[in-house]
């Protein structure tokens, strides 16, 4: 762990222990070998995950899947929308989203996204009309401005599903991100607050989307039983719609329920220390963290700055190798090669027109991450490697 010169850097890769908890559950379901979801007439610990995360988030179904990929794809399945229908997504997000968007048979259309991430409401407005559904990705947690993007929506009729992977706890006005939509989103691969190597939620209001969500996401035969409150709306569906199994199973569950009371503490802490590095950074002057949109309150596992004042690409280069040299490793999204969430590297999308906004955005945004774990002097750790990176370069 511990390199020569960088003794105290903290590893941001490594993973918080999964509660003690979880492993009585994972024996029990070794040694009974209960691992399908639907095996048990009852009690389910998938189940009582969906029961328990609808309650976290209140709202009224979730369906756990095996992935928030898989999650943004029934969503739009159950969107019925027609083959080729236009699907707006801000072109700051990762590439698993355009991707999820052409899996449905849709096509996305980027949207431009402005330099505090958030996306361009005039980009927006312009290519709304057209478009068939609308898919709002919070990059890493930060909220457009869900306002202006609903009063557009709803005076079109467009349908809205947020791809919330990363905003567990965050609030817009109070409210949960992923109520906001018709759909919300969730991932629990490694990366996000909750931890199950993999693993996908999504939630909804609506009867006929989460009894078709269901059916889609493998509840083959009168598996859906097996899934309170929505008697009326699986009969309507039973074998009209096509089965892509993409359940999660036991194991996962175990993993995922006994860090959903651990939800509150850690959005706390992230914020907490997110705020402690971002006013060390914006204090230097070369480097500078976007406020949120007033409504939002942040539930932070990383921190995003933009490289502030002019910066060439090769200033930019060589403060990405000043800050790894004191053991930090920090991405300017748009000059490592083949980075996931530069929409210029989706060539499975075809050609698409430039986005000069979001282009210009993406080659001057850095990416840290900040797992909530992290203590004081860490992140200290952290804001002075970047900080003296930047002076090194500019100072
Ligand atoms: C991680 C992530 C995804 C993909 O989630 P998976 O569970 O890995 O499919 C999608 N969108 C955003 C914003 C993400 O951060």
């Amino acid at each position: 762990m511990a390199h020569d010169g960088q003794a105290i850097a903290p590893n941001v890769y490594d993973a918080e222990p999964i509660p003690a908890s979880a492993m009585a559950e994972i024996e029990r379901l070794l040694i009974s070998g209960d691992l399908f979801r639907y095996t048990a007439p009852e009690g389910a610990p998938v189940a009582m995950l969906e029961r328990e995360f609808a309650e976290l988030m209140g709202s009224r179904f979730a369906l756990a899947v095996s992935s928030c990929s898989a999650a943004l794809f029934l969503s739009l399945k159950a969107l019925d929308l027609p083959r080729g229908a236009k699907v707006l997504i801000p072109a700051f997000t990762f590439a698993a989203v355009p991707s999820a968007v052409l899996h449905a048979d849709c096509v996305p259309v980027l949207v431009e996204v402005g330099k505090n991430y958030r996306v361009d409401m005039d980009d927006f407005a312009a290519k709304l009309p057209g478009a068939d559904a609308v898919l709002i990705s919070h990059m890493r947690g930060h909220t457009s401005d869900m306002d202006a993007i609903l009063d557009l929506c709803d005076a079109a009729g467009i349908p809205v599903i947020e791809d919330a992977a990363h905003s567990l706890g965050t609030e817009w006005h109070g409210r949960k991100i992923g109520t906001i939509g018709k759909i919300g989103c969730f991932s629990f691969q490694s990366y996000k607050l909750v931890n199950a190597g993999e693993g996908g939620m999504l939630i909804t209001d609506d009867a006929e989307l989460a009894a078709r969500c269901i059916i889609m996401s493998g509840a083959y035969e009168h598996n859906w039983k097996k899934h309170p409150g929505l008697q009326n709306s699986f009969m309507q569906w039973q074998n009209r719609l096509p089965l892509y199994n993409m359940r999660m199973q036991n194991l996962s569950a175990a993993v995922i329920r006994p860090q959903l009371p651990e939800v509150a503490g850690r959005v706390a802490k992230g914020r907490a220390g997110h705020d402690r590095v971002a006013s060390r950074l914006n204090e230097c002057g070369w480097l500078a963290v976007p406020p949120a949109l007033p409504p939002e309150e942040r539930a932070p596992d990383s921190i995003q700055f933009n490289l502030a004042g002019t910066w060439t690409d090769d200033e930019a280069r060589r403060f990405q190798t000043r800050a790894k040299e004191r053991g930090v490793t920090v991405q300017v999204f748009g000059l490592s090669a083949d980075n996931a969430r530069a929409f210029w590297n989706w060539q499975f999308l075809g050609e698409q027109p430039d986005l000069p906004q979001t282009r210009a955005m993406l080659m001057r945004a850095c990416d840290v991450r900040l797992p909530t774990r992290l203590t004081e002097a860490e992140l200290d750790f952290i804001a002075s490697a970047l900080v003296d990176a930047a002076m090194d370069v500019k100072g």
